[in-house]
């Protein structure tokens, strides 16, 4: 993939707001666990980079997945995993499917919105009952009159505590699992709605997870996003870009724990020289950073695919896959070689390798990645 002057710009944008307005705050925020998202996405808003790949009729900017992958591995420059994350909700997770299939109405009343940074967004799929197995989520939208009528349960939300709307998976009909689910957005000021649980995790201290509870949630039927019934088809489609952009944006962390622990090394010394004058740590850094390019390469090469409009599901998973294991494996290598101070909590490395441990497990574990290839593959006889 050969990144443009565009690209490029978009990027040098992003860097310096990263350098200004996020950096300077990330310990604060990881401390109070959880961070201004309305402030910080106003003003992303306004620099144009919440709606890089979004219509221009709804102030978004039109351009193709590249923009979006640029964008997050530059989100890798974020020193915490937390707020890329609630960025990523907000651009590729939460907004897609309503740009995608909502009406004009949906599309100027929530994601012009999301676009220019004026309201938070957040997906609400997984459930206390059902997280890889999507078809089994319990949630019911009942239509009365001309509304839904919403009662279950959604956990693990990223961004629910401060969004201003979910985009809701339900199920809305008793039909087959993956016909009768419908994608419907939902203000999370309606009543019956209680943000019932801010989770506590071991990272992504920075993002709020919240466990959300629907009793008799009223909703307008036009809040629909799409084709009701198609909201597993619509979401499975939009898994791609979610894990396209896990693994782009694993590249950029990954990139820096590596030139980090190479820079500490350099300046740490031990009987007698830099810790990086042992062979066996600068050989395994030399290593570390062969298996992130050959993820960039297997990321860049999906999204190529991607942009030729071909099916990427398995080169997604794959790259999704790749993302997790290396998350769990760079950060943990690195850790190493700092020693006692990689083992304090706002050591940089020491947080991703708390951070990046979500990416083997949210947005699909890697055991389902696992099989997803392994269907692909055709090698399961009556699975193909
Ligand atoms: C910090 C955080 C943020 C999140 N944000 C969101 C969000 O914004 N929106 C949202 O909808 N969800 C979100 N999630 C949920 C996330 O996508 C789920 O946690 C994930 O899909 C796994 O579901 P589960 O936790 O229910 O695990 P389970 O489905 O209970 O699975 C547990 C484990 O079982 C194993 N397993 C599962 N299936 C198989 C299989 N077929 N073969 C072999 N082993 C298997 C895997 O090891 C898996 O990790 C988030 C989760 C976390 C922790």
């Amino acid at each position: 993939m050969q990144f443009t002057h565009e690209h490029d710009e978009i990027r040098r944008t992003l860097k310096r707001f990263i350098d200004d307005e996020i950096n300077p705050q990330v310990e604060a925020w990881e401390a109070a666990e959880i961070f201004p998202a309305h402030e910080v996405f106003g003003k992303l808003g306004k620099l144009g980079l919440l709606g890089l790949t979004k219509p221009e009729a709804y102030g978004g900017s039109g351009l193709d997945y590249s923009y979006s992958v640029a964008m997050a591995e530059a989100l890798g420059d974020i020193r915490c995993g937390g707020v890329p994350m609630a960025i990523g909700v907000q651009t590729d997770m939460a907004t897609p499917a309503v740009a995608r299939f909502g009406s004009d109405a949906l599309r100027r009343e929530f994601l012009a919105p999301a676009i220019a940074g004026e309201h938070v967004a957040c997906i609400g799929v997984s459930e206390p009952g059902a997280g890889s197995d999507v078809a089994a989520i319990r949630t019911t939208a009942r239509k009365d009159g001309g509304d839904y009528i919403i009662n279950g349960a959604k956990m693990w939300i990223t961004n629910s505590l401060q969004a201003d709307w979910m985009c809701l998976l339900a199920n809305t009909s008793d039909g087959p699992a993956h016909k009768n689910k419908t994608l419907i957005v939902v203000p999370m000021d309606t009543p019956g709605i209680t943000k019932a649980k801010k989770i506590r995790k071991i990272g992504m201290m920075s993002s709020d997870t919240g466990l959300i509870h629907f009793d008799d949630v009223r909703v307008p039927q036009h809040h629909r996003v799409g084709e009701e019934g198609m909201g597993f088809t619509y979401q499975m489609m939009q898994f791609q870009e979610e894990r396209l952009w896990a693994a782009a944006n694993a590249l950029g962390s990954l990139t820096n724990c590596i030139a980090q622990t190479a820079e500490y090394t350099r300046e740490r010394k031990a009987f007698g020289q830099s810790i990086l004058d042992n062979q066996v740590v600068h050989l395994r850094l030399a290593e570390l950073k062969t298996e992130v390019e050959a993820l960039r390469g297997l990321t860049h090469m999906a999204l190529e695919q991607y942009l030729a409009g071909k099916d990427v599901t398995e080169w997604a998973s794959m790259a999704k896959l790749k993302a997790g294991r290396l998350l769990r494996e760079v950060p943990d290598a690195c850790l190493q070689f700092w020693g006692g101070m990689g083992y304090t909590w706002d050591n940089p490395v020491s947080r991703l390798y708390r951070d990046g441990r979500l990416a083997s497990i949210g947005g699909g574990a890697d055991e389902v990645m696992l099989g997803i290839i392994a269907k692909h593959m055709h090698i399961l006889p009556g699975r193909s």
